[in-house]
């Protein structure tokens, strides 16, 4: 049951030749009159206008209106950026921030990084000449812990705000308060599609300003019966959509990169397959981690007489626009992070999509003339089992290092911070009790000398801690090669299709038999020992980039271990302590060889399996920790290193407690056998929250 069957449009072939004359006349235009014709355009001068008189608006608009690239500019323009001030607007995607920092120098006329410029983590884009700044909305969250009145800005737009990120939702709560020790300063919420009655009862009933959409009309067609497999049947729409619609590109969104590459791969074979007789498909790959030189060309224009696929993450949803897409493929899912009571963690699922994103997805085929959905899902489907709109990230993630952060500012009573939608008490126990476990709170719930260090370091409290404990044993000089290995790139092996015997076989001269963190200290110091050189990258398969991203963001955490005065101090050939330096953040994240088959948490007890590519599958390790948890056909251990169970108990001593200390029980079978203590605060009464109320 293809979705595409079936579906007639008579017109299409009248709207297909009025097309090609209207997206041809586009490209031609000049950057000034590109500007000119967007929506945003003809609302330039009552947008101002509001902002003189309001410190406090929303601003909501169609995807592709202009939001994100030309309000900027038209506070640039009308002075907002002079006085040595800055013009921030947030995104919650890395990408985004990058490709619209990129158009609009291009628009503005000037290098990236010069007046107008990007940071996103480990990477600052921006220059003393700096006017306007893009930003992930996780760098602000950064800096207004840094400078709660964040004086560097005259104003500050905090976009895609309905995508209700942790970050973004945290920042509409700080930002009112800066609001009101800056009178100067305005803040600019902006987004797609909003509940505009309930933000703005959220933020003082501020007044919204709405640039009226430019949209065509999107016939939208559901699969008759549900997909047993919605990837083969995106890829098989793929191709109908080309051989036999008029012209027009598509758009596919799918859930994360391996699938999106897959993808690109078997398109690519299917359309070799076809000959030279059928007219070029142009395949393009755009996911959070790909290079932006990669990620630019998805805005080019394909050649005359050839048609683009553009396949997409949910970024395409609303931050990022490509122009000339006429079909839009959506088969309902998307992967996002959420807390799993299972592993008693954070972890990506692939997760129905909201009726509010299918309706955001389809309206992207409807930007340049009428467009057509190909829904790969049944419209009872849609009707009945997707929810109305997504859960905002706050209610279903992990918030340690939300409420660390807030602890840092100084936010100790966290039952009465402003939330739009607070997030359940539940959540906020299990964050504190994690933070408590990684000694970051002390008994009171107060922020701790180790919290305070913690909360400067941008990654994962877990991470973090590992990486400051690690001076004091000894090994800072191995664990910041290992943190800037794994923080700076998803990997930094290269192992392409043609060659990945070859690719893997060199891999495996790096493995260490504890695991995949030494494995990954072995490959750096390899090529710190080479001189750093690409040579050494190209013999080796490993990606030269990749490696200078990671030297990159190794010394900006040295410079954080300046600032906080920790050492950095080698462990030599003693690699045992890095590995007890990782217990000390990673304890939760254990586990134990099962019997039968894989390993089973020791948290939780479930299960979970040695990722092929580490560097201990099929071996014998006992007892591991492992950095995260990749699901694909079932969870997968990624980044995982083998330890001694007395280790946990060392590094968390309030989590775990060696079962049985009072019964007799022999020396090994104690040390080994060893129980969560993950309920420990279940029965007393919510501790760390009432003495937060007795303080606030
Ligand atoms: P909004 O934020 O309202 O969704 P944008 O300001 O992102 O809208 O986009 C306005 C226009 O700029 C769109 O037509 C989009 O296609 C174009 N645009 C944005 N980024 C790029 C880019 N990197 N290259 C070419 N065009 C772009
Ligand atoms: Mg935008």
């Amino acid at each position: 049951s293809q979705a595409a069957k079936g579906t007639e449009v008579p017109e299409w072939k009248k709207i297909a030749s009025g097309r090609g004359a209207e997206m041809g006349k586009r490209s031609n235009l000049s950057i000034k009159e590109q500007r000119e014709t967007l929506p945003a355009f003809k609302m330039r001068r009552q947008f101002l206008e509001a902002v003189r008189q309001y410190q406090l608006m929303i601003v909501v608009g169609d995807t592709g209106s202009g939001k994100t690239t030309q309000l900027t500019q038209y506070l640039a323009e009308d002075g907002y950026g002079n006085n040595g001030l800055m013009i921030g607007c947030t995104q919650p995607r890395r990408v985004a921030a990058m490709s619209v920092a990129q158009r609009v120098s291009d628009e503005v006329g000037c290098r990236l990084g010069e007046e107008v410029g990007y940071t996103i983590r480990f990477e600052d884009k921006t220059s003393d000449r700096t006017r306007i700044k893009y930003m992930t909305d996780g760098i602000l969250q950064r800096e207004i812990l840094l400078d709660p009145e964040l004086n560097k800005y005259s104003v500050i737009m905090l976009d895609e705000a309905h995508e209700r990120t942790i970050a973004t939702d945290v920042l509409f709560g700080l930002l009112k308060k800066t609001l009101k020790r800056r009178p100067d300063m305005k803040v600019i919420i902006t987004s797609a599609t909003l509940d505009a009655e309930k933000f703005s009862s959220y933020f003082l009933e501020c007044p919204i300003l709405t640039i009226p959409g430019r949209t065509f009309p999107v016939e939208i067609m559901y699969s008759r019966d549900p997909e047993s497999d919605y990837l083969d049947s995106a890829l098989t729409t793929v191709m109908q959509i080309h051989l036999t619609e008029p012209a027009g590109d598509i758009l596919l969104f799918l859930t994360g990169k391996e699938e999106i590459d897959t993808s690109c791969e078997i398109l690519y074979e299917r359309m070799k397959a076809l000959g030279p007789s059928v007219p070029e498909l142009v395949i393009l790959p755009i996911y959070g981690a790909l290079p932006s030189e990669i990620a630019s060309r998805i805005f080019e224009p394909a050649a005359e007489g050839s048609r683009k696929v553009v396949i997409a993450t949910n970024i395409a949803e609303t931050s990022i626009t490509i122009d000339g897409i006429y079909f839009v493929i959506d088969p309902g899912f998307v992967k996002q992070t959420a807390y799993d009571a299972k592993l008693g963690m954070d972890r990506l699922q692939v997760t129905p999509i909201s009726q509010a994103q299918a309706k955001q997805r389809a309206g992207r085929a409807g930007r340049t003339g009428p467009g057509k959905c190909f829904r790969l899902y049944t419209e009872s489907a849609f009707q009945n089992e997707m929810l109305p709109t997504t859960i905002p990230e706050i209610q279903r993630q992990n918030l340690a290092n939300t409420i660390l952060m807030l602890k840092a500012m100084g936010i100790n009573d966290l039952l009465g911070f402003d939330f739009m939608d607070p997030p359940p008490t539940n959540t906020m126990l299990t964050a504190l009790e994690e933070l408590y476990a990684l000694s970051a709170l002390d008994d009171e719930g107060l922020l701790t000398r180790m919290g305070r260090r913690v909360a400067d370091f941008p990654m994962e409290p877990t991470l973090a801690k590992s990486l400051i404990i690690s001076v004091e044993l000894g090994c800072s000089e191995e664990m910041l090669s290992i943190v800037a290995m794994i923080s700076a790139v998803q990997t930094v092996f290269h192992r392409p299709k043609e060659k990945q015997q070859q690719a893997d076989q060199k891999k495996a001269r790096f493995h260490d038999p504890a695991g995949d963190h030494l494995t990954l200290l072995n490959v750096y110091q390899g090529w710190a020992g080479a001189g750093k050189g690409d040579p050494w990258c190209f013999e080796n398969f490993v990606q030269p980039r990749s490696m200078r991203r990671v030297e990159d963001v190794r010394k900006q955490l040295v410079q954080i271990f300046e600032r906080h005065r920790l050492r950095i101090v080698s462990c030599g050939r003693e690699s045992l302590r890095v590995r007890q330096a990782l217990c000390a953040g990673f304890f939760r994240n254990s586990a134990r060889k099962d019997p039968q088959e894989g390993y089973k948490t020791l948290v939780e007890g479930t299960p979970v399996f040695m990722h092929p590519s580490s560097a201990l599958f099929g071996k014998a390790a006992e007892h591991v920790i492992y950095h995260s948890l990749v699901e694909t056909t079932r969870e997968y251990m990624h980044n995982v290193t083998a330890i001694e169970p007395k280790w946990l108990v060392e590094a968390a001593p309030t989590f775990f407690k060696v079962a049985g200390r009072d019964g007799g029980m022999s020396r090994r079978k104690r040390e080994e056998v060893i129980k969560p203590l993950h309920n420990r605060f279940a029965g007393e009464d919510d501790w760390r929250l009432s003495a937060q109320r007795r303080q606030g």
